[in-house]
């Protein structure tokens, strides 16, 4: 199903970027992807029943990421590979991803990183590089099970505490540490050492790929312990 949404790519393919198509059809999904008055696309579309279609080739610049950041670079179409992963989204209700439909795009996954020597941690939500703008694909995706595949970073979250953490308002040494050790994975936050609204976007965000059984935009022991493991895990830290 081609796409006439791209463009040239002027970078290597170094990020792998995984959405939801957030509409109650994968046809209308598909058919806007397509529709040049709309100016989206991605490589490529993964339905309910795991059939994936490809929209552009990987060699082109797809426009899936919109206003991004990651790691320093705005430019996240240049330097990625798309996949719309079919469904709903957040706005209708969010089912879980189906069987057949995880199955493939693991598979599509495993492919692409491989071609492409993607590293674990540059296989993103499309919420980690918009935390402001973006929930997709959403906390039930299954993140623990792509790595265990061999596709992206996962470390094991620490258990939820009792401590409140720290939160929106709150300044000082430990929000700047914070900060650091997100913007050191890669997300788009300055160590200002105020927790502001990007501040707890981001660490929702984070929460949303990496420690899910609890998404309050609160840095709690858990969430900064999680993070400090995965940074340790991906050679990403200072
Ligand atoms: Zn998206």
């Amino acid at each position: 199903m081609p796409s006439p949404n791209h463009d040239e790519r002027m970078l290597p393919a170094d990020i792998l970027l995984l959405h939801y198509t957030g509409m109650t059809s994968t046809a209308a999904a598909v058919e806007r992807l397509c529709d040049p008055a709309a100016k989206v696309s991605s490589h490529y579309v993964v339905d309910e029943c795991g059939t994936v279609l490809q929209l552009v080739p990987e060699i082109h610049r797809a426009w899936h990421a919109g206003q991004s950041s990651w790691d320093g670079v705005s430019d996240i179409n240049s330097h990625s590979i798309g996949i719309e992963i079919a469904n709903p989204g957040h706005g209708f209700g969010y089912p879980d991803f189906p069987e057949a439909q995880i199955a493939a795009v693991i598979a599509l996954c495993r492919d692409i990183v491989t071609r492409h020597r993607i590293r674990a941690d540059r296989v993103l939500a499309h919420s980690d590089v918009a935390p402001q703008r973006k929930l997709d694909p959403g906390e039930k995706f299954p993140w623990a099970r792509l790595h265990c595949c061999g596709v992206g970073a996962w470390v094991t979250p620490l258990p939820i505490g009792t401590d409140a953490g720290l939160g929106l308002g709150d300044c000082g040494p430990e929000i700047a540490n914070l900060q650091s050790a997100l913007r050191d994975y890669g997300y788009g936050v300055e160590a200002t050492g105020v927790y502001d609204e990007l501040t707890e976007a981001v660490v929702t965000a984070f929460q949303r790929h990496f420690r899910t059984d609890c998404i309050d935009g609160r840095a709690d022991r858990s969430t900064i312990e999680t993070l400090q493991a995965l940074l340790a895990a991906t050679d990403r830290g200072r």
